[in-house]
C-alpha cells in the first residue's frame, strides 16, 4: 500500500495542531510547529474562514494523517465502520487503533507510527507467532504481537523499549518488555482513545 513520503512537519502546520509524526523530535524544541506555528507555504499566515465543508475536510485530513493512512484506505475503514454496529465515528477510530503499525507504536516499540510501519514492512513483527508484514493488519482482542529476535538488539528499538515506562502504555494494551511482546486486551472505547479530533465531522463529510 502506498504511503505519504513528503515532509511531515508541514502536515502539522497545515492542520494547526501537533500530529506527533516524528517521534522524539515532536517533544523537543526542534518541533517545527512550536517554532513556526503558521500554515505551510507562502500564504500560510493568511487567515481564511473555512466553510462547513472545509472544517469537515480538515478534520478528516487530520485523522488520516495522524494514522498515516491514504484516502482510499481511509474510505475503506469508513465503509467498514458504517457496516458495523454502534457509532460510526467511534468504530472508525477503533479500526484505525487496531492497525498493527498503530498498536506497535502505542506499545512503545517504536517512536512513531512511521517507524512501526517500517518494522512491520521489514518482517520484524509476529502476530500470534506468525510473521505479519502488513502494517494495516487489523488486530482482534486477545492477539499477541511480538518483535522477532533479529531486531530486538537494534539500538533504536532498545531506545524505545527503555522509554516505555516513562511514556506509559494505554489500558487496552498489555506489554511484556522482557519478551518484546504485547497483547491487545480489548477494543478501546472512544474516551480511552483520547484523540482531540471530531470524528463526527468525518461522518458528516462522507454522508453527503
Ligand atoms: Fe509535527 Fe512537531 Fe512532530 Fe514535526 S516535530 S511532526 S511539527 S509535532
Amino acid at each position: 500500500m502506498a504511503k505519504y513520503t513528503g515532509p511531515v512537519c508541514r502536515l502539522c502546520r497545515r492542520e494547526n495542531m501537533k500530529l506527533f509524526l516524528k517521534g522524539d523530535r515532536c517533544f523537543k524544541d526542534k518541533c517545527s510547529f512550536e517554532r513556526r506555528g503558521s500554515g505551510p507555504g507562502q500564504h500560510g499566515q493568511a487567515r481564511t474562514k473555512l466553510s462547513e465543508y472545509g472544517i469537515q475536510l480538515r478534520e478528516k485530513q487530520k485523522i488520516r494523517r495522524i494514522y498515516g493512512v491514504l484516502e482510499r484506505q481511509f474510505r475503506g475503514y469508513f465503509a467498514d465502520a458504517t457496516r458495523s454496529k454502534g457509532m460510526t465515528g467511534e468504530r472508525l477510530l477503533q479500526f484505525l487503533e487496531r492497525r498493527l503499525d498503530n498498536t506497535i507504536y502505542r506499545l512503545g516499540f517504536s517512536g512513531s507510527r512511521a517507524e512501526a510501519r517500517q518494522l512491520v514492512n521489514h518482517g520484524h513483527v509476529m502476530v500470534n507467532n506468525r510473521k505479519v508484514n502488513i502494517p494495516s493488519y487489523i488486530l482482534r482482542a486477545g492477539d499477541v504481537i511480538q518483535l522477532r529476535e533479529g531486531i530486538r538488539n537494534n539500538a533504536r528499538v532498545q531506545e524505545c523499549v527503555a522509554a516505555i515506562d516513562r511514556k506509559g502504555v494505554p489500558a487496552w494494551l498489555e506489554v511484556d518488555k522482557t519478551n518484546y511482546q504485547g497483547r491487545l486486551q480489548y477494543i478501546p472505547t472512544r474516551d480511552e482513545i483520547g484523540l482531540e479530533v471530531s470524528e463526527n465531522l468525518v461522518v458528516e463529510l462522507y454522508s453527503k
